[in-house]
Parts: structure tokens; C-alpha cells; sequence
């Protein structure tokens, strides 16, 4: 059998795509958003077996498996884990949106939980000025502009 060549154009066929969908946050996903809407305060939930505390909060521990029902406000401060300068456009997934580089991201392990929230940091994207162990704290943004998402954290402020 003779090898095949396809010596011809394909077809292109443009097909725009609208596919509006609603994300259903669920219970515990739905209070910790109102309150970060609505009170700017982060909650937390505790696990009764290993007590870890955990954002965004699960019903279930995924590593002990039992139900997790104890609600922990946390601090708006916390302690930067891990960071990055970022030198090439990163689309914001709740906005949309490109944030132009470079840019500041980092990991911030607020006080009084167990697991960091990754997000943008108000500080300039100097290696020599942003270091592992810095205290940050949470921006939130006017409340006419939350929407009930994680956008409502604007970005980590570093604390003087
Ligand atoms: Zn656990």
C-alpha cells in the first residue's frame, strides 16, 4: 500500500462560540464569598481531625476525610510564602482581563490558616525589594465594585 499524501487546503469554518454559564459555588464556597463581599472578613474552616485550617473552604478534609464544620475568621494579614515577578501578560480568571508586566504575585499564608492565597502584590517587581517571610495585607476593593468573587480581594498591600 501506497503512503497518502493530502495535497489540498483544509477548510476553515468559523464558528464563534458564545457559552454563558452560571458556576453554582455551593454552600460553603457561597459563604465564604458573602463574607468577603459583604463584611470584608476571610473565613476559614477547620478540619476536627488534623485541624488544619483551609481556603477556600471544603466540606470534607481531603486528607482525613471527615466533615469540616467549624468556621474560623482569619486575620487580613498574613505572611508572603512564595512570589514571582511576572514578565509576560497573565489573564485574570475572574476578570478577564490581561494585567500588564511585570507584575508582582506571590503566595500569602494569611494568620491563623493553614494553606496560602495566591494573588497579586502591591509592590513593585524588584527581586531585591520583595522577599519570602514579608507581611502583607489584604486590599479588598470598594464595596460597590465586589461582585462576590475572589476579585474581591484587589491585591495584598505589604505591610511597613
Ligand atoms: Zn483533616
Amino acid at each position: 500500500m501506497s503512503e497518502q499524501t493530502v495535497d489540498q487546503e483544509y477548510i476553515h469554518v468559523p464558528i464563534l462560540v458564545d457559552v454563558p454559564y452560571r458556576f453554582d459555588a455551593g454552600k460553603y464556597m457561597t459563604r465564604f464569598l458573602v463574607e468577603l463581599r459583604d463584611n470584608e472578613k476571610i473565613y476559614g474552616i477547620k478540619c476536627p481531625s488534623c485541624k488544619r485550617v483551609m481556603i477556600p473552604p471544603r466540606i470534607v478534609c481531603a486528607r482525613c476525610h471527615v466533615k469540616c464544620d467549624e468556621w474560623v475568621e482569619l486575620s487580613n494579614e498574613g505572611t508572603l510564602e512564595a512570589f514571582t515577578i511576572m514578565y509576560f501578560p497573565m489573564t485574570d480568571p475572574t476578570t478577564g482581563k490581561p494585567h500588564d508586566p511585570p507584575f508582582s504575585y506571590g503566595s500569602v499564608k494569611l494568620d491563623g490558616c493553614d494553606a496560602p492565597i495566591d494573588h497579586m502584590l502591591n509592590i513593585e517587581p524588584d527581586m531585591s525589594k520583595i522577599k519570602v517571610g514579608m507581611r502583607f495585607r489584604v486590599k479588598f476593593r470598594p464595596r460597590e465594585e465586589r461582585r462576590g468573587d475572589l476579585a474581591d480581594i484587589e491585591y495584598f498591600d505589604p505591610i511597613e
